[in-house]
């Protein structure tokens, strides 16, 4: 999976920190008065010595003040919404900036004892989350977990057959709920500048980083809005039923195209469906599916597709 977040660097100074959490321990700096002190410096804030050592400690501490974002605190997050900003203050006494995992956030109160979670990131970097001292969630997130693998290796159960000729049946599929989620793909950088190529659609908002970086109002490129409609075709849909009884499929197009919010260059994103409509016309039965393609983690779709398809 791509992992295109901001990822620390450690320095000569903070290395047996980051060092620390790949170990899955917490490790502060001790001066000889005993102080704690974090982040990590070359001198004791309270006294001043250089006098400095490494020392491992529990990690845990207390909830000391939190925010719930809703709105992504960098377009790379859109997936992680809301983010639970945090910062703990260790039963050493000093503050750690943080985000909780696991829990709700209504769930969240100053003051709740708090154990690490070490968050493996792909590459070198291990970052320190935060849950609830109760919670079951695990004391570590492994870099390989990839929640779609599972879901790859579940055996294919037999679908329900529907003949495209028997128009009640057909009409039955027809549904104001939407399908189970799909496997989730990520909108790399390489992707849209391979499709601004193609379709030489290759205005900036779209390829130059740099300059929505400093421009856009996004703070980085966004997907084609046509691009994200056609990777579609990367995304398998659930699908709760297998049409039968026809020579040929026709694709008529979409009755309904929109692109309601952006893609920022990064994020991953999955599809949904619902049957729309199912009309008897002249040469076969017409299908309309609702299929919107979400940012992962985002209520509201980028791509809301009304799907005409035609079974002769
Ligand atoms: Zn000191």
């Amino acid at each position: 999976m791509a992992w295109n977040k901001p990822l620390p660097h450690p320095t000569d100074i903070s290395a047996p920190y980051w060092q620390g959490l790949q170990a899955h321990e917490v490790r502060l700096q001790q001066c000889e008065q005993g102080h704690w002190l974090f982040f990590p410096r070359t001198h004791c804030p309270t006294c001043g010595s250089r006098q400095l050592a490494w020392r491992q400690v529990s990690g845990a501490g207390q909830l000391y003040t939190y925010t719930v974002a809703r709105v992504p605190t960098l377009p790379e997050f859109t997936d992680e919404m809301p983010q639970l900003l945090a910062v703990v203050e260790l039963d050493e006494g000093v503050h750690i900036n943080t985000t909780l995992v696991g829990v709700e956030p209504g769930e969240i109160r100053v003051g709740q004892r708090l154990r690490p979670v070490f968050d493996e990131r792909p590459g070198s970097a291990t970052l320190l989350r935060y849950t609830l001292v109760e919670s079951n969630h695990p004391g570590v997130i492994h870099a390989d977990a990839e929640p779609e693998a599972a879901a790859a290796c579940a055996p294919a159960r037999q679908l329900p057959q529907v003949d495209c000729k028997d128009l009640p049946a057909m009409r039955a599929l027809v549904s104001e709920t939407y399908s189970d989620w799909s496997n989730a793909i990520t909108v790399t950088q390489e992707l849209i500048d391979q499709f601004a190529a193609l379709s030489g659609d290759d205005y900036w908002i779209h390829t130059d980083p740099e300059r929505a970086r400093r421009e856009s109002p996004f703070g980085t490129t966004i997907a084609h809005g046509a691009l994200v409609q056609v990777l579609m075709s990367r995304l398998k849909l659930p699908m709760a039923f297998e049409v039968t009884g026809y020579h040929n499929i026709v694709n008529y197009g979409s009755d309904r195209l929109r692109f309601p919010t952006p893609v920022p260059s990064g994020c991953r994103i999955h599809a949904r469906y619902r049957i729309k409509s199912v009309e008897q016309a002249k040469s076969g039965t017409q299908v309309t599916m609702e299929i919107n393609i979400h940012v992962v983690g985002q209520d509201r779709p980028s791509v809301i597709n009304d799907l005409v398809m035609l079974y002769m």
